[in-house]
């Protein structure tokens, strides 16, 4: 199944996108993945490891995510409130109107990345989808 490999938080960050991030390549690398993503019946799977958008990261280390203590605890929150486990595989669109629904619409957005360094970008505009 040609599937595309996401950690839990990265469907939030996809949400707010607004082309800004940690290098050109990165955000380059990341607007081409939301397009891959949002086409119909992609799947993806939840992993608990550097994924896709990680692949352009300049924070993507030898041994894995430079921030992984913090973003580890973003992807717990959203799996809990998703009530979803590592290893999920699912369509993209399905996992959007769950973070839509359980997160967005139910208001649990701040309690998951409030201190992530983007968070004056994302937690500013919560208030509607940044697009799909
Ligand atoms: S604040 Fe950070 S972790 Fe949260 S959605 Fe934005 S970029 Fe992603
Ligand atoms: S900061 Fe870490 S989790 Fe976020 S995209 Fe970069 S490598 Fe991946």
């Amino acid at each position: 199944m040609d599937e595309i490999s996401l950690r839990p938080h990265h469907i939030l960050c996809i949400r707010f996108f607004e082309g800004k991030g940690y290098s050109s390549d990165f955000t380059k690398h990341m607007a081409e993945t939301i397009e891959r993503l949002r086409e119909p019946g992609k799947y993806v799977m939840l992993v608990d490891e550097e994924d896709e958008i990680c692949r352009k990261c300049p924070n993507c280390l030898k041994d894995g995510c430079s921030q992984r203590e913090k973003v580890l605890q973003y992807d717990a929150g959203v799996l809990r409130m998703l009530d979803v486990p590592y290893g999920e595989r699912m369509e993209f669109r399905r996992l959007w109107e769950l973070a839509e629904q359980k997160i967005m619409a139910a208001g649990r957005f701040p309690g998951i990345c409030g201190d992530c360094e983007w968070a004056s970008v994302c937690h500013k505009k919560e208030g509607g989808p940044a697009g799909n």
